[in-house]
């Protein structure tokens, strides 16, 4: 049984002339999928009544659900309702049930009556019903219209612009219409979100596809960005729990080394998690990122125990007076290579009498690369009871990027070793070529 499939229909001119991001649709989409619908379009339009029944008829021509948001609102600028009237050649009526809600909420704040442009919130198209969200604003409005969906009737919802409001709504009466109205059909998705780091998306798809082969009824998808990739499985229908089970342990060996948790998909608040269930401090050394990892490390609620601080040693002078350097290393090796990496973690290790010390140095860009060493180039190195671990990465994009991209990197490096002290080594890849691309 395929899933009903749903259009999203966000309206305001503040959509399409920049003003304002479209986050309804992006709630919608993730609220109506999880719900089990299929969103197959997404359309914003502006404020014109026109412009919106031509965007609604469409959905119903497509879909069993158009779900609009905006423009239900008192104001002229609002004219979802009669857009919506006109396409399908219906009355406006005054409904008394609305406008009697609406006086009693403006009498509580003090009005003697409904103001008069208020009033028009109660119009509501001939034959649609109501949805209250109990505050005395508009009311959401549902009706059937001829269109696509079972029995060539689709079900239109329209509701507020208003984010807060619209969730409102979704959480309450009209969530509760949608699992009412499409009952059996749908089937609410489950999903598993596995944050990974290290691993490049085409590498991470590769291996997924290679041990999901054959696996039916399991939907994959990957999220990158600087951080990682996060992988998400998901399964609707009968036995969803156990394909998915099934499918997560089929992957969960060869992302050992790749994932963290975190209930906020952090790797820093997994890091600072991990040092404080083994009483672990960290350090940090840092020069191409500037303070970046220790503002990610105590950007976790309750760090200090784990986190002590560091040293930003962006100036050579500073990598020898606050961290022991030794100037004749410098001179010899660079400030962007193995031996200024190691000693920099150590350095911070031992100065500040903590476990585990870390360090980055590198080269961000634009400008400073030099013979065999381009920009993008940036040691890493973690020093700890065992013995100290350092490797060298080439990290793609901008400034910005290859700053951000080696805080991950030196964040996975400590928390691999957290994880597993003494195997500091590469976190897994077989190859290393993987590693050079970066981590999405
Ligand atoms: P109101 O009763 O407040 O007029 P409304 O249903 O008429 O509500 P709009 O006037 O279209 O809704 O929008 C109300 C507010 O919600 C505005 O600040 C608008 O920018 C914001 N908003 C509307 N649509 C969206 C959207 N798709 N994404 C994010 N914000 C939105
Ligand atoms: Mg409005």
């Amino acid at each position: 049984m395929s899933p009903p499939t749903a259009v999203i229909v966000t309206i305001g001119d503040e959509l399409l002339n920049g003003d304002r991001l479209d986050s309804n649709a992006r709630t919608l989409a993730r609220f109506l999928s999880d719900e089990g619908f299929e969103v197959i379009r997404a359309i914003s339009v502006g404020d014109e009544a026109a412009s919106i029944g031509e965007a609604m008829a469409e959905g119903a021509a497509r879909a069993s659900l158009v779900v609009s948001t905006g423009g239900l609102g008192p104001t002229l600028d609002d004219r979802t309702r009669e857009g919506v009237a006109e396409r399908w050649g219906l009355r406006l009526i005054e409904d008394p049930t609305v406008l009697e809600e609406l006086e009693r909420r403006f009498r509580e704040r003090g009005y003697h009556e409904l103001p008069r442009t208020n009033r028009r919130v109660a119009r509501v198209p001939e034959g649609a019903g109501t949805l209250s969200n109990g505050h005395g604003t508009a009311p959401a409005i549902h009706l059937e219209v001829p269109g696509a969906g079972e029995n060539d009737r689709t079900l239109l919802l329209l509701l507020p612009g208003v984010p807060r409001e619209m969730e409102g709504f979704l959480r309450g009466e009209g969530g509760h219409l949608l699992r009412t109205r499409f009952g059996g059909r749908v089937q609410r998705l489950e999903r598993r979100v596995f944050h990974t780091t290290g691993i490049p998306e085409s590498a991470l798809a590769g291996r997924v596809e290679a041990h999901l082969a054959g696996v039916e009824g399991v939907r994959v998808a990957y999220r990158p960005s600087l951080r990682g990739v996060e992988l998400v499985l998901s399964a609707g229908g009968e036995n969803a729990s156990e394909r998915l089970s099934a499918a997560c342990g089929r992957v969960g060996e060869f992302l050992e080394p790749f994932v963290y948790d975190d209930p906020q998909g952090d790797l820093a608040g997994a890091l600072g998690r991990a040092l404080l269930e083994r009483q672990l401090r960290i350090a940090v050394a840092e020069s191409c990122t500037g303070g970046l990892i220790l503002g990610r490390l105590t950007g976790v609620p309750g760090s200090s125990e784990g986190v002590a601080g560091g040293v930003v040693a962006y100036a050579n002078r500073i990598k020898v007076d606050a961290l022991g350097v030794s100037e004749a290393l410098l001179d010899a090796q660079g400030a962007v290579s193995e031996g200024v990496a190691r000693a920099m973690a150590e350095g911070v290790r031992t100065r500040m009498g903590v476990e585990i010390g870390a360090a980055v140095t590198g080269i961000a860009g634009p400008g400073g690369s030099v013979e065999g060493k381009p920009v993008g180039t940036v040691w890493f190195a973690v020093s700890g009871p065992r013995g100290t671990h350092a490797e060298r990465l080439l990290l793609p994009g901008g400034r910005a990027e290859v700053r951000e991209r080696a805080v991950q990197h030196l964040l996975h490096l400590v928390f691999r070793s957290v994880l597993a002290p003494g195997r500091e080594s590469r976190p897994g890849a077989d190859d290393p070529s993987e590693h050079e691309a970066g981590m999405s």
